[in-house]
């Protein structure tokens, strides 16, 4: 296949559809190539859990963390068009002034406040976030209380949905028809002097993405009759696989630590010791309260509820289950004013939604800013074997103790009345865990990833970044990595905002660049 399009957007996630979009929409012909299925995602809210371990999710699992007494954690990762957006909690957060000063801080004055404000509002208006249809008693109840301690006060997520349900990033391509999507998972970046380019490639400089590797999606294939193909495009490759993919892409690409690359029997062609480093994730603790029968969340819904949503799209399909919550200020001398973010769900966290799961609801703590780092790396460099996936859970003591500390105040603003939970008996850790010990045995033992993982390909002004402010991978022309790998560190909040946010505004900066060229 020749040079037919300009740009090659790699990952139909939220970040891939905004650069697509943002590119389509300044003139260049883009082609999205997505690795999933292109199957319709489920569009009722409270269905997202289903869609885990099936094809619509990577089935990614962390390596055993010692800092959560050796487990391996499920790290799901949306797989098909509209990316994580398919499965996610549809919760639509805007970065908050700390977020936008660490972008700026990090990409330098191209990435201030000011600049980042177009792009939010640009993002803003496409997804036309919503109020909650439907609020079960617990969040109702959590809502009734205002309370003086938060940062953030309790209130409803809006959310990323319209009338049917969920809305996914590819949804936002629907008036764009000139983008062709594509169904192929991606191996590899082609640079200029790779022998698949030499006969369609008039830049052979070994440092110029010219197009990628796939193998075209067939949900049958074995591994040995999967073939590849080479794409190729005339102004550059972006990369919006996300935290585990962008990084796997350019090492399997012999970008990254020489050392591993090589481990791998691949040939390293550019040293970018970052590259897969620096892995970020909000780790969620959840504090389970028993509830009366009377509010047990249904599972499963009953005829009437889904009557329900098919008629008013409502009633407790329109749930997320995380439907409001709130951010608080530690109140513990050692912490200095770190932020904690509560979620709280109508429903036994660990539990739900299998059908004996007690009448319960959780208020789930995690630490806006963790401390804790991990890294991802290449299993093999067979494109199909799943990353080696080390987010480093809790290896930073500060966390651990912070989120103890989370737990404890937490239990104040219940014992106090400023945070509802109906007065049912703690499950989780439960009553009788009130030594700083035994709650962090607990927060080992139950905390689980809020789905978050960021930083793999932090942007920066310093030459030891992944990418430079344009988002270019340092060290190559026309590669770019345009996703949730590139924050320097996670979001306060719910990143979908945020990434979305930041792919518009590198994408615009892209096309802006390549407007002032012709
Ligand atoms: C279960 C869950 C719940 C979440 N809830 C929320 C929430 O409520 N609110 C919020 O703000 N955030 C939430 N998040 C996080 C948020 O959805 C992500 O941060 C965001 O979607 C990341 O965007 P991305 O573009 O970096 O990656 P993704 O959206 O994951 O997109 C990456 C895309 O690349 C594709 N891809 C990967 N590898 C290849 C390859 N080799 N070849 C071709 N294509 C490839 C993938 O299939 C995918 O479509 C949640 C995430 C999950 C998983």
């Amino acid at each position: 296949m020749t040079a037919e399009c300009d740009f090659l957007v790699i990952g139909a996630g939220s970040a891939g559809c905004l650069v697509a979009r943002t590119l389509d929409l300044h003139g260049y012909k883009v082609r999205l190539v997505e690795a999933g299925p292109p199957t319709p995602p489920l569009r009722r809210p409270v269905d997202y859990l289903q869609t885990f371990g099936t094809e619509q999710d990577w089935r990614f699992r962390t390596v055993p963390q010692p800092g959560l007494a050796g487990r391996r954690l499920d790290q799901p990762r949306g797989r098909g068009p509209g990316g994580s957006t398919r499965i996610n909690a549809m919760i639509w957060y805007p970065p908050r002034d700390a977020d936008l000063q660490r972008l700026h801080r990090a990409g330098g004055d191209d990435w201030s406040p000011n600049r980042l404000a177009a792009s939010l509002t640009a993002v803003t208006q496409a997804v036309s976030p919503q109020p909650p249809r439907w609020l079960s008693e617990t969040a109702r109840r959590f809502l009734s209380r205002s309370t003086a301690e938060a940062v953030d006060p309790p209130h409803a997520f809006a959310r990323m949905a319209d009338r049917q349900g969920r809305l996914t990033a590819a949804d936002l391509l629907a008036d764009r028809p000139t983008i062709e999507t594509i169904a192929a998972h991606v191996d590899r970046v082609l640079f200029g002097d790779d022998p698949l380019a030499k006969p369609h490639s008039i830049d052979l400089s070994p440092t110029r993405a010219v197009g990628v590797l796939v193998h075209p999606h067939s949900a049958d294939a074995t591994c040995e009759e999967r073939n590849s193909l080479p794409l190729f495009a005339r102004h550059g490759v972006i990369l919006c696989g996300g935290s585990f993919a962008s990084p796997s892409i350019l090492l399997r690409s012999g970008i990254g630590a020489p050392d591993a690359i090589a481990a791998h029997g691949l040939k390293p062609r550019i040293a970018i010791n970052a590259v897969g480093q620096n892995l970020v994730d909000h780790l969620i603790m959840p504090i389970t309260f028993a509830t009366s029968g009377r509010d047990r969340f249904p599972t499963p819904l009953s005829t009437a509820d889904l009557a329900r949503w098919q008629i008013a799209a409502t009633g407790p399909a329109a749930s997320n289950l995380a439907e409001a919550g709130a951010i608080y200020s530690l109140n513990s001398a050692s912490s200095s004013g770190r932020e904690f973010q509560v979620h709280v769900t109508p429903t036994h966290y660990l539990l739900y939604p299998d059908r004996r799961a007690p009448a319960a609801m959780t208020v789930g703590i995690n630490l806006c800013q963790p401390r804790s780092r991990g890294a991802v790396d290449l299993a093999a460099a067979d494109p199909f074997t799943p990353p080696l996936i080390d987010p480093g859970y809790l290896t930073e003591t500060t966390d651990l103790d912070d989120l103890v500390a989370a737990v404890i105040q937490v239990r104040q603003l219940v014992a106090a009345g400023s945070l509802a939970t109906g007065g049912g008996a703690e499950l989780i850790p439960g009553g009788t865990k009130t030594t700083v010990a035994a709650i962090a045995k607990a927060v080992r033992r139950f905390s689980q990833t809020l789905y978050h993982p960021c930083g793999t390909c932090r942007i920066g002004v310093d030459a030891d970044s992944v990418v430079d402010p344009d988002c270019r991978v340092r060290g190559t022309e026309s590669l770019h990595v345009i996703d949730a790998s590139v924050f320097p560190e996670v979001p306060t909040v719910n990143p979908n905002a945020t990434v979305m946010m930041i792919a518009h505004h590198a994408a615009t900066r892209l096309a802006a660049s390549f407007d002032a060229a012709s």
